[in-house]
């Protein structure tokens, strides 16, 4: 009769799958592997998500896509996936692994995370040029010199989202519309650096979906001189 030569159980206890026991074979094999980051794009528009083509947001979609991404080193696998948390930048997920190795059923389970990837899908990005997330609105004198700086500003930070998609002149200066909160924050920053003006920020709320709020925000520089 086999002793697990880690455990001690035998084979009336467990099964075995070579020299050790179920159990410890799958301690030291890890037989499914979850890549550590899963990104999935997903439009901002239209809310369709990326899984080899772009397709409307479902959680068939994201399980078929998860099938795909997982490395399964099982016989006759089937793979359950469930969704305990759906959020705006993310999503996790769980999975029962059934197979049998050699002839042993094995049953393997887990977690993991999906981040949503926020992107412009082709149609939108064609259609709808005028996305923006923040307004800066430059004010005080030579507006277009500033708003010209501002600008620059919002081009040269990283991410996706380092543009001006619309300029508006106003009576009171220049709205600038610019693709992402977060740049049109770390541009206030740098003004407020730079100039010793205090930035003014306001929020408007631009939707609530799902109990969650959507917020656009407006941040007025008005320069001194
Ligand atoms: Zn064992
Ligand atoms: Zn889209």
């Amino acid at each position: 009769m086999k002793v697990c030569p880690k455990c001690g159980k035998t084979e009336n206890d467990v099964p075995f799958i070579g020299y050790f026991c179920r159990d410890c074979y799958l301690e030291d094999n890890p037989v499914v592997q979850v890549p550590e980051k899963i990104e999935v794009p997903v439009c901002v528009f239209c809310e369709r998500i990326y899984t080899g083509r772009w397709v409307a947001f479902s959680l068939e979609a994201l399980r078929d896509w998860l099938r795909k991404k997982l490395r399964v080193g099982v016989e006759d696998a089937s793979i359950c996936f469930s969704f305990p948390e759906v959020e705006d930048d993310g999503a996790s997920f769980l999975y029962v692994v059934k197979g049998n190795i050699s002839g042993v059923p094995v049953e393997v389970s887990g977690r993991g995370e999906i981040q949503w990837k926020k992107t412009l899908c082709p149609r939108c990005a064609r259609e709808s040029g005028g996305y923006y997330e923040a307004i800066i609105q430059v004010r005080g004198k030579n507006p277009e010199a500033r708003a010209e700086e501002v600008a620059s500003l919002v081009a040269r930070e990283r991410g996706e989202y380092n543009f001006v998609s619309k300029v508006v002149n106003r009576k009171e200066g220049i709205d600038l519309y610019v693709g992402s909160k977060k740049i049109a924050e770390k541009v206030a920053r740098k003004i407020e650096r730079r100039y010793g003006i205090k930035p003014v920020r306001s929020y408007t709320l631009v939707t609530e979906r799902d109990g969650k709020r959507l917020y656009r925000l407006t941040v007025a520089l008005h320069f001194k001189d």
